[in-house]
């Protein structure tokens, strides 16, 4: 088991103010993994005063200097992916393989893609007689999930100093532990003291103490719905910038001239990655009722494909969820969505027989489900596919756009021009056509309940500068 018993702040390692610690739990074992301090709200306080006062000077550090360091960051990210891998595959219960490629290598992209970005971007343009410059915003609170914890850090860390931000770091409690990994290595990076701080404890407590506190200019959040709306409203007391990268309830549309095998074995994958817990799953998939018979046949024996098991073992192609809460919330909906009248295909509520240890759901498919029904409109977070059927591409496009959030989706077609035609009538950040895979450098975000801002690439960046206009004295003409 792994204590870490210190916070980062102010470029050194510092006990807690208060002598509270937090179990991490391993989900595949059930065992305390490690300890994290549980940080108190003088705690944010200090981090947040180091970070105010280090802005100045890292704020005019010269791009080439920042992108020197993101740089520095990356390499220390990839010498230390087998590392992160194993640490999120035991915090989250993704398969280790899985977890080393997408968990450690999303954040390495995030923070290369930043240093990439950085010497050609506009931080000054003429417009008129006006000199228009993008500073940084000041200090920014990041504070993140669990469920893809690094990436979701690096997607808001890295922007932020690359904007020349100083940043409090509090991320998720259920999964730490590589938070702790990146603060070392930023702090071996050579980053100035304050730039970067590093916060554990409870949202209650230290994520609302930052997004009060005074000093802190703009909240970027990801995490749940409910969490963020509490988190608007608390900002706007103090008129803070917030994004809010928040849940989703994404469709899969399969038009009826699509690849149908193709189309349900990427869909099922888009639903049930990382035992589907990722914001933007591919959770409804809607078919034409000709296909109906095909696609639930097909979506079967797809899931048959996801073995149950140890993140650890080769053979485990879906691990656990990552908390006994998470377990019981997606049992509770997979029981909600029999009582509501779906018709349970294959998975169901139970516990796998064969293992005893670990919150393990069984890949579940609901054939029949109504648009309206509670599966099909609350965001459940766990390997649970909902197959909906619509009559024609209007009612395809309706029910896609049924839903109060808006993040990610899908459109299957042999038509690639037809698939972009409905994508654009989809209310939602990304669609992609044909199992077209995620790109790290085009904008990441939600249309309606699913938030407000975008991550990745130069959008993402975007998100942490202020303009300023400087209105010059037109000269006299001679
Ligand atoms: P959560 O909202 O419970 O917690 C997220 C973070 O917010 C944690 O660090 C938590 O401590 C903190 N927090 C909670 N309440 C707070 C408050 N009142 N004030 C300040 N901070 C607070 O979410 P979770 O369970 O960790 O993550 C799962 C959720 O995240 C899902 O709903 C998922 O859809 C969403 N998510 C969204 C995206 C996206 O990019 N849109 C990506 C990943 C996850």
């Amino acid at each position: 088991m792994q204590v870490r018993d210190k916070l980062y702040i102010d470029g050194r390692w510092v006990p807690s103010t208060g002598t509270g610690t937090i179990d991490v739990i391993c989900s595949s074992t059930e065992e305390v993994m490690a300890k994290v301090p549980d940080g108190t709200v003088e705690d944010a306080d200090r981090a947040v005063r180091a970070a105010r006062g280090a802005f100045q000077d890292w704020a005019a550090t010269s791009v080439t200097e920042r992108a020197a360091l993101l740089k520095k960051i990356r390499d220390g990210l990839k010498e230390r992916a087998d590392e992160i891998g194993q640490t999120i595959a035991m915090e989250v219960g993704m398969p280790v393989k899985l977890a080393t490629k997408i968990q450690a290598g999303l954040p390495l992209m995030s923070f290369g893609t930043m240093a990439k970005i950085l010497p050609d971007f506009p931080f000054e343009e003429r417009i008129g007689n006006s000199l228009v410059l993008r500073e940084p915003v000041g200090v920014v609170a990041a504070i993140t999930p669990w469920n893809y914890p690094l990436h979701q850090i690096a997607c808001k860390v890295a922007p932020a100093l690359a904007a020349g931000c100083t940043v409090v770091l509090k991320p998720s409690k259920v999964a730490p532990v590589n938070a702790f990994i990146l603060a070392e290595i930023i702090a071996a990076a050579g980053l100035p003291d304050g730039a970067f701080n590093l916060v554990t404890g409870h949202g209650s407590l230290v994520g609302e103490a930052l997004v009060g506190h005074p000093e802190v200019d703009l909240v970027s959040f990801t995490g749940s719905t409910r969490a963020g709306k509490r988190i608007y409203e608390l900002a706007s007391q103090t008129v803070k910038r917030v994004t809010l990268e928040l849940g989703g309830k994404s469709a899969s549309v399969i038009l009826e001239d699509a690849d149908l095998p193709a189309a349900v074995k990427g869909t099922v994958s888009a639903c049930f990655l990382n035992s589907g817990q990722t914001c933007s799953a591919h959770t409804r998939m809607l078919v034409p009722e000709s296909k109906y018979a095909e696609a639930a046949q097909l979506a079967v024996a797809e899931a048959a494909k996801y073995t149950v098991g140890d993140p650890f073992a080769e053979t485990s192609k879906l691990g656990p969820l990552v908390s006994k809460t998470q377990l019981e919330r997606v049992r509770s909906y997979i029981r909600k969505g029999i009582e509501e009248g779906a018709e349970l295909l294959c998975g169901g509520p139970e516990a796998s027989a064969d293992l005893e240890k670990g919150w393990y759901v069984k890949p579940t498919v609901f054939g029949r489900v109504d648009s309206q029904a509670t599966i099909a409109q609350e965001e459940i977070f766990g390997p649970v596919l909902s197959i909906i059927t619509y009559k024609d591409e209007e009612d395809a496009v309706r029910i896609a756009n049924d839903s109060i959030y808006g993040l990610g989706g899908g459109v299957w077609s042999q038509d690639e021009d037809r698939a972009v035609r409905v994508a654009r009538r989809i209310r939602t950040g990304q669609v992609d056509i044909n199992g077209g895979p995620f790109n790290p450098q085009a904008p990441f975000g939600g249309y309606k309940q699913s938030g407000n801002g975008r991550e990745n690439g130069r959008p993402g960046l975007e998100e942490f500068l202020e303009y300023k206009s400087l209105q010059l004295k037109p000269q006299p003409k001679s």
